[in-house]
């Protein structure tokens, strides 16, 4: 037994096709934690990229900047020479001392550029820039000492630089006009200007070569930014898409069959099976059991409304019976019948005897009378049948039959004794009532006094009973 419901089970879960909540939700968590964890990372790339593109921005910038600061500091020191050899102002010679003693701005900025790891080929050109600019400030150097020896500016007054200055011969006996003619001319003339344009173009070559390299590094990282952000943007879509699908196999995995079973539940009907595959096998496992419940109850009902013996309806039925037929508007009969002597049948061949008379009468009413009429076994040998909707002028029909139902019973061809009925029949023109079960039964008392073994209608012989 135990065996064959196992057998059963499984053989019921192997009918049942759906998608297993148990596994949708390992699924769902499995995608879901990876999709974080890609997320997690993506986020942390982007962090990474995007400090990287403000470390080179800032980089791009502080390079411009350096640049910017170099050619100042260069035109800074031309103005400050040349406005010496024309104001002869020892302000300016300071100031260009300054500058290139103490402010040092332009190497400064030239050790701030070779941070950024220049390649040999712009190392050159900072190479020769510096080369070109020493030979530029020894020129400048030349033209303020001759500033200075023709304003006759004593040594203390002068920065060493320029103190060690030694004239060439030709300038030393140059009267003090041709001395500041001679140092204008020498940082004014085209070879000074070739020679700054010369200077401005190898650290043009080293600034730009370099920029470049920054901004395109520059770009690299935003790029890979940008690629990072699009990676996030795609992460977050498919999460977003994730729980979309989430929503929508809950609510027709789950919440929906059980909104429907609660209804089914709620109005005691079987439940539909829908849903996951732990809603379906609930489903069909309840159906089970509600089959059964059903089953039982039909049962149970029956049991309650017919008698075991005969299979036809019992006292307690027609007693319900009866309310329902007191509110017919329809014509009915109703026949009242008792076996004669069955005493004598259970003394004479035994109660088991007794019994089969008792279901061949049963099967006989069943058989013979409409499926709409109630046969009923109201107790002991004592039968009714109630024909609904029967109208008297048809008594010969319900004559004919009881004559075939007692050729029956006088048959003994099936081994059981032959018995006889007395009958007792009345007719209501309208519905049940308690008037017209009396009136059968005075007729069938007449039947009985008269020795049995008949048939009497209650309207043949209510003139003579009275
Ligand atoms: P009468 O002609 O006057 O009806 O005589 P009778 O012997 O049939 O008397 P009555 O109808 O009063 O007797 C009914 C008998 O039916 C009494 C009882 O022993 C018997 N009986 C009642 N129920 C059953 C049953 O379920 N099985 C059997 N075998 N006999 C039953
Ligand atoms: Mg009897």
């Amino acid at each position: 037994m135990m065996k064959k419901s196992g057998v059963l089970k499984m053989e019921k879960e192997k009918n049942i096709k759906g998608i297993k909540i148990r596994n949708f939700n390992t699924f769902m968590i499995v995608i879901a934690c990876a999709l974080y964890a890609m997320l997690l990372y993506a986020t942390a790339q982007m962090t990474s990229r995007y400090n990287d593109f403000i470390r080179y921005n800032d980089e791009y910038i502080a390079c411009h900047e350096s640049a910017i600061e170099m050619n100042a500091a260069s035109d800074y020191l031309t103005d400050q020479v040349r406005l010496f050899t024309q104001n002869m102002d020892l302000q300016y010679m300071n100031n260009y001392f300054k500058e290139a003693n103490e402010s040092k701005r332009r190497e400064k900025a030239i050790a701030n550029l070779q941070k950024y790891q220049p390649t040999d080929d712009e190392l050159q050109a900072l190479e020769a820039a510096k080369a070109s600019s020493m030979d530029l400030m020894e020129r400048e150097i030349y033209a303020m000492k001759l500033i200075a020896m023709a304003k006759g500016y004593a040594d203390y007054q002068l920065p060493q630089e320029v103190r060690q200055v030694k004239l060439l011969g030709i300038d030393k006996d140059l009267s003090k006009e041709a001395m500041i003619a001679r140092a204008r001319e020498l940082v004014y003339n085209r070879s000074y200007m070739n020679a700054k344009a010369l200077i401005k173009s190898h650290s043009d070559h080293f600034v730009n070569n370099l920029m470049r390299r920054t901004a395109s590094v520059q770009k690299n990282s935003m790029a890979a930014l940008d690629k990072s952000l699009c990676n996030q943007k795609l992460l977050i879509s498919l999460l977003f898409v994730m729980n979309i699908i989430t929503f929508l196999v809950v609510t027709m995995l789950i919440v929906k069959p059980l909104s429907v079973y609660m209804k089914c539940i709620r109005e005691k009907m079987r439940l539909e099976t829908m849903g996951a595959y732990e809603f379906k096998y609930f489903a069909m496992t309840y159906n089970d059991i509600y089959e059964l419940n059903e089953a039982n109850q039909a049962m149970l009902e029956h049991k309650a409304t017919h008698d075991p013996l005969t299979g036809i309806m019992n006292r307690s039925a027609f007693e319900g019976l009866k309310d329902f037929l007191k509110q017919s508007p329809k014509p009915m009969a109703l026949i009242l019948l008792d076996i004669d002597r069955f005493k004598g049948i259970n003394d004479t061949y035994g109660h088991e005897m007794g019994d089969k008379v008792l279901q061949k009468v049963g099967h006989l009413l069943s058989g013979y009378f409409r499926s709409g009429d109630y046969p009923v076994r109201i107790g002991g040998d004592e039968f009714i049948v109630i024909l609904n909707d029967f109208d008297e002028v048809n008594k010969n029909t319900i004559k004919h039959k009881l004559n075939l139902i007692n050729n029956e019973l006088q048959d003994t061809a099936d081994g059981l004794p032959l018995v006889t009925l007395s009958v007792g029949v009345a007719f209501s023109k309208k519905g049940y009532s308690d008037e017209l079960f009396n009136q059968a039964d005075a007729a069938l008392y007449a039947v009985k006094e008269a020795g049995r073994n008949g048939v009497r209608f209650y309207n043949d012989i209510k003139n003579i009973i009275k």
